[in-house]
């Protein structure tokens, strides 16, 4: 995005600055200083306690603003996945990190945002969404492979 949110690279709107853990933490506190009555602010005790899943267990407790927080941030994560899969049409696309631990909270939207906007949705070949088997340790035993 041009113009967007800093980037830890040192560029501006960078997909990893809207859909990464540190961004929806960041999109989770912005909602919470709009929101003083969210039981986002009970969920975290404190702004600087927020993590990847307040605004999810806000949501389930039926907060709107954390309902709001997380359907922006899953519509941010499947811009990102879906020009992926546009560009690459790869088998499998997997996924990882702490907050695929929201299981089909977080897939079952993203892959209907992606089913409505790839664009081989009239091919017999679909890429197919899954969640990283490594978890977050998937990064750091691929790296030592290569050693
Ligand atoms: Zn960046």
């Amino acid at each position: 995005m041009v113009d967007g949110e800093t980037c830890t690279c040192g560029r501006n709107g960078c997909w990893e600055s809207y859909a990464s853990a540190t961004g929806l933490i960041r999109q989770t506190q912005r909602a919470m200083k709009a929101n003083p009555d969210s039981k986002m602010w009970n969920i975290a005790g404190s702004i600087d306690r927020v993590d990847g899943r307040t605004a999810f267990d806000a949501m389930r407790a039926g907060d709107s603003a954390g309902k709001q927080v997380v359907d922006t941030y899953i519509g941010y994560l499947a811009c990102g996945l879906i020009n992926v899969i546009n560009i690459f049409q790869t088998e499998i696309l997997c996924i990882g990190g702490g907050i695929c631990k929201e299981g089909d909270t977080l897939l079952k939207p993203l892959e209907a945002q992606i089913k409505r906007e790839r664009y081989s949705k009239f091919s017999s070949h679909q890429t197919r969404l899954c969640v990283a088997e490594l978890g977050n340790n998937a990064g750091i035993i691929g790296a030592a492979c290569l050693g």
